[in-house]
């Protein structure tokens, strides 16, 4: 099918396409870049390849190729969220705190409930989002052992989505002292900047992506598809709870494409009830239940976009609905698929997320967790 290959397209007209080539030619600057998990399902349908075709290994060579100096991974920040969130969610269950519980790593839902609904704002995970939580380590972390300067580093992100560059830009964004992410592009922009630069992507040799913060596991990659983010959670409250290994590691009840849907948990002795939406129309009526006392659940999954972040704004363009569909369910499938394959498939199993917490961040909701993992959302009514 048709795709259309328009690289300048992007919320509020960024694009910073010209800022990140600046970034790659100058020499003073450490470029660090990470790559959302959508992405990698989607970029080679920009090349012909068949929709949802995996491409992880040529994404990071063509990373390469483009001279960036640092290939990371988003999908290692998102195994991070999982052991913030799901730590967070644990306390405010058994301990007492605003339930339910709401994800907070899509930028357009946390902006809607912000404009809409301020008042429920409390509900919201005080979780950056991964691409958020990838820079603020790149430029702490990172910078400590890879022994440069964090003012030094820019670092870049490529995301499925438009929104994610006006979430880059919000002013809270910046607890280590820099901007955590200095750029965005997204899956289409990636694209280009691979064509402009004459590289045959088809051709590649697949390269992996980098230690430490390239190191991902299944629970990491399955974040880009809607109810993604509500299994890998799971996968690890259940574990850290009960001390013991989830009894089926896929949990069906929460994945399709139904726009809300919820299921019941059994963990030791919680029954966690969960949620997921996907489409912001679906979650109004939701939000109407919660403020009339008639919701009881205790942690629900929102994302905007119809199914997750796979059909995200920033990704390649089809030009018929038909083989739009299809693009979706392939980029799904070969998410589960990715996942599956893994030889790790639960965030707090990933062992260099065991190292960055008895090394850097000490333990999940720590100190320094909280002042660079963790923010109070405050846009309100904008
Ligand atoms: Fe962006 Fe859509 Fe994913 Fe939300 S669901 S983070 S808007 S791509």
């Amino acid at each position: 099918p048709d795709v259309i290959n328009e690289p300048l397209f992007a919320a509020n007209n960024v694009c910073d396409i010209d800022k990140v080539k600046a970034a790659l030619k100058d020499p003073s600057k450490i470029t660090m870049v990470q790559c959302a998990p959508a992405v990698r399902v989607a970029l080679g349908e920009d090349f012909g390849m068949e929709l949802g075709s995996l491409t992880s290994g040529k994404m990071a060579a063509a990373l390469k190729a483009l001279n960036f100096d640092k290939i990371y991974d988003t999908n290692f920040a998102a195994d991070l969220t999982i052991m913030e969130e799901g730590h967070e969610l644990i306390k405010r269950v058994t301990e007492g705190g605003t339930l339910p519980m709401f994800t907070s790593c899509c930028p357009a839902w946390v902006k809607f409930l912000e404009t809409n609904f301020p008042e429920l704002t409390d509900h919201l995970s005080s979780c950056k989002s991964p691409q958020q939580m990838a820079g603020a380590v790149f430029k702490t972390y990172g910078a400590k052992v890879n022994k440069i300067d964090a003012k030094d580093i820019y670092s870049i992100s490529i995301m499925p989505c438009t929104c994610k560059k006006f979430e880059c830009d919000r002013p809270e964004m910046d607890s280590s002292g820099y901007r955590d992410v200095d750029a965005v592009l997204t899956t289409r922009e990636l694209a280009y900047l691979i064509k402009d630069a004459g590289i045959d992507f088809n051709s590649l040799e697949e390269i992996p992506f980098e230690s430490p913060l390239g190191v991902y596991t299944g629970a990491g990659t399955i974040f880009g598809v809607t109810g993604g983010v509500m299994e890998a959670a799971l996968r690890t409250a259940y574990e850290v709870i009960t001390g013991e290994e989830i009894p089926s590691i896929d949990i069906p009840a929460v994945r399709g494409r139904d726009g809300f849907r919820t299921t019941e948990v059994q963990i030791g002795e919680l029954t966690l009830k969960v949620g997921v939406v996907t489409g912001l129309k679906n979650v109004v009526p939701i939000l109407e239940d919660l403020k009339s006392g008639k919701l009881d659940l205790h942690f629900i999954e929102v994302m905007t976009c119809p199914a997750g972040c796979v059909s995200g704004g920033g990704q390649p363009k089809l030009l018929l609905e038909e083989y739009r569909e299809t693009a979706y369910d392939n980029r799904i499938k070969s998410t589960y698929k990715h996942d599956a394959n893994l030889p790790l498939r639960k965030s707090h199993n990933n062992p260099e997320i065991t190292k960055i917490y008895s090394k850097f961040l000490k333990e999940p909701l720590g100190k320094v967790s909280h002042s660079l993992l963790h923010t109070k959302y405050c846009i309100k009514n904008k």
